[in-house]
């Protein structure tokens, strides 16, 4: 039997629960300190490795196993890691002709097609836009600073 194991046996699964919060909440508040600005790297280390202990008991607690946690973990780094891939409207470039600030537009002709994007100029005497419709964001905006940069 484990050292985790024998703590559920000894001290039963609702104290060990309660214990969880406790050191959750231990975590939070070294979290908070730190944000005053209080140089507490020791304390968060501490209660770090305290709540990793509550999380592998928890995990014996509910018959968790790793690789259901893990699973979602990637899932939600794969997430993260698209969001942060997306191209913000800051990337793009004036528009080529006036000057003006662009703007990205989402389209779809109808409800079960796909959204597309195209990207034109704000200024309503210019017509400057992204000769084509882009399946991304990305692909859109990347068309347009081509415009910009005269590439096109
Ligand atoms: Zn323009």
């Amino acid at each position: 039997m484990t050292t985790l194991e024998k703590a559920i046996e000894v001290y039963g699964k609702d104290m060990q629960l309660n214990v969880a919060i406790e050191e959750f909440s231990e975590l939070i508040k070294e979290i908070c300190k730190h944000k005053r600005g209080e140089d507490n790297l020791d304390n968060i280390i501490e209660e770090m490795a305290d709540c990793y202990i509550m999380l592998e008991q928890m995990e014996l607690i509910f018959d968790i196993d790793f690789s259901q946690i893990n699973d979602k973990i990637v899932e939600k780094k794969n997430r993260l890691e698209k969001r942060l891939a997306e191209p913000k409207d800051s990337e793009m470039k004036p528009c080529c002709k006036c000057g003006c600030e662009a703007e990205l537009i989402s389209s779809q002709t109808f409800a079960w097609c796909n959204i597309y994007w195209y990207v034109i100029c704000t200024n309503e005497n210019c017509e400057e836009k992204t000769m084509l419709k882009y399946d991304t964001k990305r692909d859109a905006i990347s068309a347009w600073n081509r415009r910009a940069n005269n590439e096109l």
